[in-house]
């Protein structure tokens, strides 16, 4: 089969021509005649998602993970990392066990799921139950990755014993993430000199980066391992502030959503976790103003990048080879033969007219 795309995204490069697919996967790339129907890049991973389209992972069934996976293939999403935020100890175990045995053949796949929380900063919870967070526990951190296929965790390495928490999740192969966090400079080195590999939405919910006191930004925008990962809706951050952190840590800079079921509908009520969140004017708040995600699509945050001074090999690899690359993943976030055919297709406005997962079309605009 044929894509009849008029050039691929190949390792960040425009290369013209057609791509053809086979058993799964990309056969060829450049292939002549070329087609007219728009630009074939990778597929996008969002490694932060809590819900989209009526849909709050932590309460799906099944179904609705089919009906979530459906509509963030429309989105060029192949592959997502289920968010669940800081809840009850006991909570943890249902949600968990399900994505362990959720199929979603031919939709876009789930990586594994992020445990935003609870050994969390009281001083920086954000839209997280204050009552839900807990100081660093190795045995429930256990307990949680026994119950359900655990692939990274947001933390915040200044409290007690997290360094030794740090460590133990790193060596079984868990990424930790610096979050929701009180880490001043020291704290936060120690955390990736002890295996941390990212920071959670950059500025966001954590001590601020001022002149002689960086914090977990500062930090995590120096430290080469980091993957920076960041919310470009305009709401959580400025384009400046998008566009700086962008150009500080460039092929580290990841794009993530934090999308909440509300993500696709319109103005209201709706659910995060336990907690009743407003939409209203693009932002998702709690009661009392915080912000508690977004209602952001990958594609979306793609062309926001973009729009904040990004180039496109740029702004697609934020939203598929690094965040492949962060969960270790070399299977997602590459267009080139030989590799699972995971791919969006996007028009000249950058929106996604079809999405294929290991060779099987997920999403087509024109079905
Ligand atoms: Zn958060």
């Amino acid at each position: 089969m044929r894509l009849g795309v008029r050039a691929a995204l190949v390792d960040g490069a425009l290369v013209e021509g057609d791509v053809s697919v086979q058993d799964g996967a990309v056969g060829a790339v450049g292939v002549r005649p070329a087609g007219s129907h728009g630009t074939a890049v990778p597929g996008f991973v969002d490694a932060h998602i809590n819900g989209t389209s009526g849909v709050d992972f932590f309460s799906a069934d099944e179904e609705a993970y089919r009906r979530a996976a459906q509509a963030l293939a429309a989105c060029g999403v192949v592959a997502f990392q289920p968010t669940f935020v800081s809840s009850p100890p006991d909570a943890y175990r249902d949600p968990l066990r399900l994505v362990g045995a959720v199929a979603l053949d031919g939709l876009p796949q789930v990586v594994g799921v992020h445990l935003e929380g609870p050994f969390l900063s009281p001083e920086w919870a954000g839209a997280h139950d204050p009552a839900n967070l807990l100081p660093p526990d190795r045995r429930l951190a256990e307990t949680l990755c026994a119950a359900g296929p655990v692939t990274m965790v947001t933390l915040a390495p200044e409290l007690p014993e997290a360094l030794e928490l740090v460590r133990e999740l790193t060596a079984r192969g868990v990424v930790v993430s610096v979050g929701h966090s009180d880490a001043d400079a020291a704290a936060a080195h120690a955390a990736f000199d002890a295996g941390a590999r990212a920071i959670t939405h950059i500025h966001n919910a954590h001590r601020r980066w001022r002149a002689r006191d960086p914090g977990p930004a500062g930090v995590a925008l120096v430290r080469s391992e980091a993957t920076v990962q960041a919310i470009v809706d305009g709401v959580h951050l400025a384009p400046e502030s998008a566009f700086g952190a962008f150009l500080a840590a460039q092929g580290r800079f990841c794009l993530v959503t934090d999308a909440v079921e509300a993500a696709g509908l319109g103005p209201g009520t709706y659910r995060l976790a336990g907690a009743k969140v407003q939409v209203q004017d693009g932002a998702v708040r709690l009661a009392d103003g915080t912000l508690a995600g977004s209602l952001l699509t990958m594609d979306q945050a793609v062309r926001n990048l973009i729009q904040a001074g990004a180039g496109l090999g740029a702004a697609v690899h934020a939203a598929a080879a690094a965040p492949a690359g962060l969960l270790a993943r070399t299977d997602l976030g590459v267009l080139r033969p030989g590799a699972p055919a995971h791919v969006a297709v996007l028009d000249d406005e950058l929106r996604v007219v079809r999405t294929l997962v290991g060779g099987v079309e997920a999403f087509s605009a024109s079905a």
